[in-house]
């Protein structure tokens, strides 16, 4: 028997209840053909057993039984099973049986004896009501079903799904509506279209968001702006949203073969996360992030535009290269997020000079650029300069310290100046490197007579990279003598540039600069690996036994594999680390205490010492020089130098020497320049100095000859 689950929609099944034998058997012979189950009761009880079992679609009963009452038998199906048709037969002929067994719920009602076809009829008439109900009932759920479906669909669509009436109304918008834009569905329905519209989109939203067209020439993700409900709340958030809409028109089919335009379907994607990420990426190619200013990129963009207008209505225009004075020494002393914030603050400073239209970009670490497109006259960029420099009088507050920057600035002019943006550029740096070699924080325009000077930092850069092939280097060498014995104790090897054009460049015009621009890689090697050739030289020439200083910078220290690299180049040169002396600034010290501890260490292993150059003038915590495996403190030049003038520089120089004895270090007082000088080092107990009452740096040769015993 199949449950009830399995049962088909045509299957029906019948209970005939009836006491009389034979007319059961007849009636049930009757119906086989029509009916798919059969089960038959010739008693109530019977029939309640049978009901206990299975809910039929019909029961034909008799009202006479045995044992119950056929009208209580219709109570109890009913009340247990309401969806049963009850088709009454009954001997009894009068009305009002009939009517009662219809208003108890009977379906229909036969008289007995009845016709065959009768019967036949009357059930066949009732098990197909039976059937239809259950084909409409499952349609009606599956209709219901899918309905569901859809709605969810379009409801959980991360998109707008909607749809426009033939005027423009909204006649149905999805949930995302909420999201995307803050309104319910429902309080645009019946507004048109442009209520979501910002004005500016107006035009284009008429044939995009109101699309009439339909198949390939519809609207196809064609991005567009929406305007997202004022949140009169707060107020917040953006006012528009970016969409992708796809759109098409809407149409009935008319019999001639045209259509009759009902509105318009269709669906608005966010993309205003991808916008965001889009614009984020290009402003980050195209700004420095700390300052948020544009970067060279963009500046060379922005120049390139400017000379094109410039040349059409023939104009004239000012590039500017402006350069930080000091900005390594307060990056030095202060650290790295007090020069940080210094730029930040300098970069809203020269804003705040500068007109719409100016172009001030961050080019590089303490550089900047400016681009003038309206300029009348020379003048007019000499006036924005001064206007610059005077607005850095006051000045800058960072993490609470007060700092002082001041700006060297170098002005080109187009067209007289170049004619395009390298020329440009380059002679506003050119300019720029003259003003800093007249006292800084000045500007300079650039002159003709200047490239010839060859100052700029362009060109530095430039033939510095020629340099080391074309051995423009040279190794100078200054002694250090001990006060006591007035003998040579130690040299100090200082680099020395020829170049070609501008004779000899002091390492300090150069050694910054090779800093920033990675050249100090190359030059230190040569410097180490010359240092240790003549060190070699020395040793074997059998001169006395001294020590042999070497700078180091801040970016070579910090290089990961400076330590391999300086015993690979003692290893290379045949010698030990006895008898070389590094010699580093406290600042350099400073930027990263941990590593330098531990690569000094090494160093200092391998029999290396190790001096703090320029003493004095960076922190003046002394914890640092208990963790390193210092040697020799080098008291700064300044420091001597206030010697010989009423301050307290005599104060500065005893206080570091005895503190250098109670630590067990050697002092090396640096710049010594006169007997007086030497005369109060010796009386206060330092050890030895280095300056030009003595000598100043000699060529290699010299130095040999300032060794030879007399
Ligand atoms: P520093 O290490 O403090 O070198 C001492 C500087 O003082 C040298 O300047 C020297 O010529 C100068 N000097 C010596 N005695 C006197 C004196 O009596 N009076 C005056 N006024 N100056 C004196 P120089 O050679 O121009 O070097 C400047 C700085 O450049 C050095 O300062 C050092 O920090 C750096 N430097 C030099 N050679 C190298 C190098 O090979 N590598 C690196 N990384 N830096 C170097
Ligand atoms: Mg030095
Ligand atoms: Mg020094």
């Amino acid at each position: 028997m199949p449950s009830d689950a399995e049962v088909s929609s045509a299957f029906v099944s019948l209970l005939i209840v009836e006491d009389e034998p034979r007319y059961l058997d007849s009636t049930r012979l009757l119906l086989t053909s029509s009916i798919q189950r059969i089960d038959a009761a010739m008693t109530g009880a019977q029939a309640l057993a049978w009901l206990a079992q299975h809910s039929y679609d019909l029961v034909l009963l008799d009202l006479r039984l045995p044992d119950t009452s056929g009208h209580d038998l219709m109570a109890h199906l009913r009340e247990r099973h309401p969806g049963t048709r009850i088709i009454v037969m009954s001997g009894n002929s009068n009305i009002e049986s009939a009517i009662h067994s219809i208003r108890l719920g009977a379906y229909d009602y036969l008289r007995k004896p009845c016709e065959p076809e009768e019967l036949i009829k009357t059930v066949r008439n009732a098990a197909h009501k039976v059937r239809l109900e259950r084909d409409n009932l499952r349609m009606l759920q599956q209709i219901e079903q899918s309905e569901q479906w859809h709605r969810l669909l379009v409801n959980t669509s991360p998109d707008v799904i909607y749809t426009l009436d033939g005027e423009g109304r909204f006649t149905f918008l999805n949930e995302s509506i909420s999201r995307v834009l803050g309104y319910h569905p429902d309080e645009l329905v019946g507004k048109s279209y442009e209520a979501i519209v910002p004005d500016e989109e107006l035009d284009n939203a008429r044939y995009r968001l109101n699309e009439r067209r339909t198949g390939d020439r519809s609207t196809r993700n064609v991005d567009l702006l929406l305007k997202r409900k004022e949140d009169l709340l707060t107020g917040s958030g953006e006012a528009t949203v970016a969409v992708e809409v796809s759109a098409a028109g809407m149409y009935r089919p008319l019999p001639d073969g045209s259509g009759e335009f009902l509105g318009t379907y269709g669906v608005a994607r966010d993309i205003s996360a991808r916008k965001q990420a889009e614009a984020t990426i290009t402003f980050q190619a195209y700004h420095d992030l700390l300052t948020g200013l544009p970067n060279r990129a963009l500046f060379n963009d922005r120049l390139g535009q400017a000379i094109a207008q410039a040349r059409r209505h023939g104009q004239a225009l000012a590039v500017m290269f402006l350069d930080m004075d000091r900005f390594k020494v307060v990056n030095d002393t202060h650290g790295h997020l007090v020069g940080d914030g210094l730029l930040q603050g300098m970069a809203q400073r020269l804003r705040g000079s500068l007109r719409e239209g100016d172009t001030l970009a961050r080019i590089g670490g303490d550089e900047f650029m400016l681009l003038l497109p309206h300029v009348r006259s020379r003048d007019n960029a000499a006036f924005i300069a001064d206007k610059i420099i005077a607005s850095l009088k006051h000045p800058f507050h960072v993490d609470g310290h007060e700092i002082y920057s001041g700006m060297s600035i170098g002005i080109a002019v187009y067209p007289e100046d170049g004619d395009n943006q390298e020329t440009l550029i380059k002679h506003a740096d050119l300019a720029m490197y003259h003003a800093k070699d007249h006292g800084r924080n000045d500007f300079r325009f650039f002159t003709h007579d200047l490239q010839h000077s060859l100052t700029g930092r362009l060109a530095v850069e430039n033939d510095m990279r020629h340099a080391l092939t074309r051995g423009e280097f040279e190794m100078y060498y200054q002694p250090q003598v001990d006060i006591q014995s007035q003998r040579i104790r130690g040299m100090e090897a200082l680099i020395r540039w020829h170049h070609p054009e501008r004779g000899m460049v002091p390492p300090n015009d150069f050694i910054p600069i090779a800093e920033e621009c990675g050249l100090i890689a190359p030059i230190s090697e040569w410097v180490l690996d010359t240092a240790c050739k003549q060190a070699k030289a020395w040793r074997a020439a059998n001169m006395p036994a001294i020590s042999l200083g070497v700078n180091l910078s801040a970016r070579q220290i910090e290089h990961p594999h400076f330590v391999d690299k300086f015993i690979h180049s003692l290893k290379e040169n045949g010698i030990d680390g006895q008898g070389i002396e590094i010699e580093i600034t406290e600042s350099t010290l400073m930027r990263d205490m941990e590593g330098a501890i531990e690569k000094l260490r090494r160093l200092a292993d391998q029999g290396v010492e190790i001096s703090i150059d320029d003493f004095g003038t960076g922190y003046s915590s002394l914890s640092y020089l208990r963790k390193l495996p210092v040697h020799t403190l080098k008291i700064d030049r300044s420091f001597i130098h206030d010697l010989s003038a009423p301050s307290n520089g005599g104060t500065i120089v005893a206080g570091i020497t005895a503190m250098a004895k109670g630590l067990r270090l050697n002092v090396v007082a640096e710049g010594v320049e006169t007997s007086a000088q030497l005369e109060y080092l010796e009386s206060i107990g330092c050890d030895s100095y280095q300056g030009y009452l003595f000598s100043r740096p000699v060529a290699a040769r010299d130095a040999t000859g300032l060794l030879q015993p007399h």
